[in-house]
């Protein structure tokens, strides 16, 4: 029997594939950074039984429709908003992610981000960078504390649980809102929860860390930055189209809130021209969230454990459930 054909939209470190490299026979497309064409995708999508995509890969009705051995499509990610989740349930097509290997190096991340905002870290380095430290000075490139001061998570599931705890080593005061409550976080981490306008108003930096679905599109509005402390930061690690860019841009280049962090923008890659990109008080990174080599190796990994369990008609271990 020949053996099932798998495709991923990247070029991965092969040791991570052994466990598909077992079941299936693998092609990969040829670049780390450049992502698969479309045209390549649906040409390969039309012969494969799975798919290792990435998420900037648009798996849509379009595609899976011209998919007739698909089984599986393995996201490197744990959010899946690239992936029409009805499109596949119709198609029969099992979708996985990739959940709580990411947790811990994502909460690093975000906090770092924290930090380096409020610490004025990026800024400062590039400073001296440019040939401009001459001197010291009382209030040389002084930034915002962040201990002692209030911590709003807004979309606190397993990332969102793991900063609470490194900013408790901070002794924060940390607000969390959810659409429910968390009472063994409230409990075992002594965080408090909050309704969405209570912890915007509350809070000294407040944290985006939900999926991105309809509800939560642009939940980061006009409105939003208005009711925010003049001082407050806003940090964003979920991803870009929870917020209303234009209307952050008006925030922090008017004095509405301090500034921002951004790992993920509406639109990826960002250009450089993009205005959020050219302010002091903006940090922004290119979507790194998880990436540690160690983490992305296990995310690779799962990927390929999970393609391989449906292949042989087992249950992935970490499907998508929605
Ligand atoms: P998770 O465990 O599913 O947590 C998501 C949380 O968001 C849940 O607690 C959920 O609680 C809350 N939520 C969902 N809809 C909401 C809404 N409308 N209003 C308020 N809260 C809402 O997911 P996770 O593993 O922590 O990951 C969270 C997200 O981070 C991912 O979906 C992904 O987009 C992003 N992420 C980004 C990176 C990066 O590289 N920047 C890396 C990893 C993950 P309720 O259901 O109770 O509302």
């Amino acid at each position: 029997m020949t053996k099932p054909y798998v495709y991923i939209t990247r070029k991965l470190d092969e040791t991570t594939l052994t466990p598909l490299k077992e079941v299936a026979h693998i092609d990969m497309w040829t670049s780390e950074d450049e992502p698969c064409p479309r045209e390549e995708l649906e040409k390969q999508a039309a012969q494969a039984d799975g798919l290792l995509t990435m998420l900037s890969d648009q798996v849509d009705e379009a595609l899976l429709s011209n998919a007739p051995n698909l089984k599986v499509v393995a996201n490197l990610a744990v959010g899946y908003d690239n992936i029409d989740l009805k499109a596949a349930k119709k198609h029969g097509i099992t979708v996985c992610h990739t959940p709580d290997v990411l947790t811990e190096s994502t909460a690093d991340l975000a906090f770092a981000l924290l930090m380096a905002s409020a610490r004025r870290i990026v800024e400062a380095s590039d400073w001296i960078k440019d040939g401009n430290w001459t001197g010291w000075g009382p209030l040389l490139l002084a930034g915002a504390d962040v201990h002692h001061k209030t911590l709003g998570i807004v979309g606190m599931g397993s990332i969102g649980t793991a900063l609470a705890k490194r900013a408790k080593g901070f002794d924060m005061n940390v607000l969390y809102h959810n659409r429910s409550r968390k009472p063994k976080a409230e409990a075992q981490l002594g965080v408090t929860y909050a309704a969405f306008d209570e912890l915007l108003t509350q809070s000294d930096f407040i944290v985006c860390l939900t999926p991105l679905t309809p509800e939560t599109k642009e939940m980061f509005n006009k409105k939003a930055f208005e009711q925010m402390k003049n001082t407050a930061y806003f940090i964003n690690v979920s991803r870009g189209q929870t917020v209303d860019e234009d209307a952050l841009y008006d925030a922090v280049t008017t004095g509405k809130i301090a500034g921002a962090g951004l790992d993920v923008f509406s639109r990826e890659p960002v250009s450089p021209d993009h205005p959020l990109t050219t302010l002091p008080n903006v940090t922004v990174l290119p979507h790194i969230g998880s990436a540690s080599v160690e983490t992305r190796k296990n995310m690779m990994h799962l990927c390929a454990e999970n393609i391989a369990l449906v292949l042989q008609d087992q249950q992935a271990k970490t499907p998508v459930q929605a």
